[in-house]
C-alpha cells in the first residue's frame, strides 16, 4: 500500500474524480478526509471506503469561504493530528465565449476554480510546515495549454491553476512541501455529461467529436486520474516538483 497512515484531504470528492481518488486513497491504507459542499455525496464517499474497509471521515466546507475552509482544516487536524497530502480538486465548468458571459458567471468560476486552491493552501500549509513536508496536488486541465470553444472563464482558470502551482511550488520547497498539477483531458463525470447535456443540442455527437480529439480516441475514466493523483501523493513522485502531470489521452500533444 503506497499511502499507509498518511492524512489526505480531498476537496470536492463526492463525485467524478475526486470521489475515486477518495476511493482509491483509502484502499491504499489513506486515512481520507473527504470534503464536499454537498453533504449526502461526500457521507455516501465515506460509507463506500468504511464498506472496503478504509478509514474516512466527511468534512462539509464551501472552499470559496474562508471561514468554512478553515474550520475544515482546523478540523481535520484536531481529529487526525497532520494532514499529509492536500488535493485541490473541487471546480465547476463555464461555458461561452467571453462576450457572451455576465460578470457574475464569470466572476463565479474565477471564485471556485481560484480561490478554491487558494483558501484550502493558505490554511493548511502552516500546518505542512510546522509538521515538516508535504504533497499539495491542484487540478488543472489541459485546456491551460489548448484553446478550446466557449470555455473562456474555465480555461483562464487551469492556466492560472498551473502557473499558481509553479509560484506555490518556489515558496514552499524549503519547507519540503512538493505542489504539482494535474492536467486531465476530458474525463467522463458528471461535471461533464452536465455540460455536454447543457451545451450541445445532441450530446452523442459531441463525445463523438470529444473522443476524436483525444490521440486515445476514448474519453478518460476518473480512476485513470486518481491514479495520477496517487502518484503525485505518494513518495512515488519525490523527484517531482511543480510539474504538470497529463492525463489527457494524448489531446495536447495530438
Ligand atoms: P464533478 O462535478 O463530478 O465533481 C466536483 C465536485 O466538487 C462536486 O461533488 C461538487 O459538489 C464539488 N464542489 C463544487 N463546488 C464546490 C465548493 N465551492 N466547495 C466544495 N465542493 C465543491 O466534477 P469532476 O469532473 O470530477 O471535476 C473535478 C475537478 O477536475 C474539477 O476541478 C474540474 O475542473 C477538473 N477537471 C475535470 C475534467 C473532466 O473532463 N471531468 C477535465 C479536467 C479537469
Amino acid at each position: 500500500m503506497r499511502l499507509t497512515d498518511k492524512v489526505t484531504l480531498i476537496t470536492g470528492s463526492g463525485s467524478g474524480i475526486g470521489k475515486s481518488t477518495a476511493l482509491l486513497f483509502g484502499r491504499e491504507g489513506a486515512y481520507v478526509i473527504v470534503n464536499d459542499l454537498d453533504a449526502a455525496k461526500g457521507e455516501e464517499t465515506v460509507a463506500e471506503i468504511q464498506s472496503n474497509g478504509g478509514r474516512a471521515i466527511f468534512l462539509q466546507a464551501d472552499v470559496t469561504d474562508p471561514v468554512s475552509v478553515k474550520n475544515m482544516v482546523d478540523n481535520a487536524v484536531s481529529q487526525c493530528g497532520r494532514i499529509d497530502v492536500l488535493f485541490n480538486n473541487a471546480g465547476i465548468s463555464g461555458v461561452g465565449a467571453l462576450h457572451e458571459l455576465e460578470p457574475e458567471q464569470w466572476d463565479r468560476v474565477i471564485h471556485v476554480n481560484i480561490r478554491g486552491v487558494f483558501l484550502p493552501s493558505k490554511y493548511v500549509v502552516p500546518y505542512m510546515m510546522e509538521q515538516g513536508g508535504g504533497s499539495i496536488i491542484n487540478m488543472s486541465s489541459c485546456i491551460a495549454e489548448i484553446g478550446l470553444a466557449k470555455r473562456a472563464s474555465y480555461a483562464a482558470t487551469k492556466g492560472a491553476v498551473l502557473a499558481l502551482t509553479k509560484s506555490m511550488q518556489v515558496d514552499y520547497a524549503p519547507y519540503h512541501i512538493r505542489v504539482n498539477a494535474l492536467l486531465p483531458g476530458t474525463i467522463l463525470t458528471p461535471f461533464v455529461e452536465n455540460y455536454l447535456k447543457t451545451s450541445y443540442d445532441d450530446p452523442e455527437a459531441a463525445i463523438a467529436s470529444l473522443k476524436g480529439r483525444q490521440l486515445s480516441n476514448t474519453l478518460g475514466k476518473p480512476e485513470d486520474v486518481a491514479q495520477a493523483a496517487l502518484f503525485l501523493a505518494s513518495d512515488d513522485s519525490k523527484f517531482m516538483m511543480g510539474s504538470p502531470l497529463y492525463i489527457d489521452g494524448g489531446v495536447v500533444f495530438g
